[in-house]
């Protein structure tokens, strides 16, 4: 039997409208939430991540602000940038697309956002409360992929949870939230060997690892839910994820495409997190 699709973009477009009706109740009380996108350089994939990331907030009724800066930008003018935005009362949320240019370190660009307004929760002190289950923001990928589980009705708690990736703005923050949410959770990496026995046991699967095809229908137990987070070109160059998904669909219990499965809803909780920062007084 094929398995259920996870539409991840009709669950986003359901969530951008409750959003806009939060964000007008906001504006009405004179506080429309703003978010600032910083792109450093002319990385084509990254202007059309930004592109779509300031056309969701329009969309949703708040204020974006897109700051382009030349590649040769210095990390002190960066910098300052994020100074004078922490400071503004306008902005309630600011990110800084990454990759940036190799001169900047971009540890120093992370960590000099002011952790209130850190919506791609990246900053140590987003982490290290996504660690301890203090209040903070979560990863938009991680967070999105939660939001999926939950609209599909899966309760993660209980179940074996795989996660292969152990990145920063994925794999790991993905661990804490489903061990948050009382599942077991197991992560796998390029150094883990035997990487099917480890997923075969997965009740709940997700890849974050970007390689075309790397998760096959023998890797999965029959009627685990399969989430896909990658994004990578196949030989054709049209956009897949990890999961060889034509395969996997006939194994899967539930699985979410790409594109229209996690992708939608990173940039939805993205919105999600500018929201949060603006309804915090
Ligand atoms: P990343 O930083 O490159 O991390 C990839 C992870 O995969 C690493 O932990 C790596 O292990 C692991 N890995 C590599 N080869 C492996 C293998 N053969 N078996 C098992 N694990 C392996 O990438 P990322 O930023 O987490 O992103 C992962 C994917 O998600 C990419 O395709 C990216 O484009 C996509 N993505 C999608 C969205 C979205 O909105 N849909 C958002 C973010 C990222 P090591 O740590 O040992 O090197």
């Amino acid at each position: 039997m094929s398995a259920k699709i996870l539409d991840g973009a009709a669950l986003a477009a359901r969530l951008r409208g409750q959003y806009r009706l939060r964000a007008e109740a906001l504006a009405a009380r004179g506080r429309r939430p703003g978010l600032a996108v910083i792109i450093v350089g002319d990385n084509p994939a990254s202007r059309v991540y930004v592109r779509n990331k300031v056309r969701a907030c329009e969309e949703a009724g708040f204020a974006s602000r897109l700051i382009e800066l030349p590649a040769a930008t210095t990390q002190a003018d960066l910098l300052g940038r994020l100074d004078e935005l922490n400071a503004d009362p306008a902005v309630h949320g600011i990110l800084t697309q990454l990759p940036l240019p190799a001169h900047i370190d971009a540890n120093r660009v992370i960590e000099a956002i002011a952790p209130a307004k850190d919506v791609d929760g990246f900053h140590v002190a987003s982490a290290g409360a996504l660690m301890t289950g203090l209040p903070g923001f979560a990863p938009c990928t991680p967070a999105g992929v939660m939001e999926i589980l939950k609209d599909a009705g899966i309760d993660p708690a209980g179940l074996h949870a795989v996660v292969i990736g152990r990145s920063n703005i994925v794999g790991k923050p993905m661990a804490m939230l489903l061990l948050q949410a009382g599942a077991t959770v197991t992560i796998c990496h390029s150094r883990t060997p035997d990487l099917g026995a480890i997923t075969r046991q997965a009740d709940i699967l997700v890849a974050a690892v970007g390689r075309v095809k790397l998760v096959t229908a023998t890797m999965v137990k029959p009627g685990a839910c399969v989430i896909d987070v990658g994004m990578n070109r196949d030989a054709a160059g049209k956009l897949c994820g990890d999961v060889d998904f034509a395969a996997v669909r006939e194994v899967a219990g539930s699985i979410t495409p790409v594109p229209g499965g996690v992708g939608p809803m990173t940039i939805a909780m993205l919105l999600a997190n500018t929201l949060k920062a603006a309804e915090t007084p």
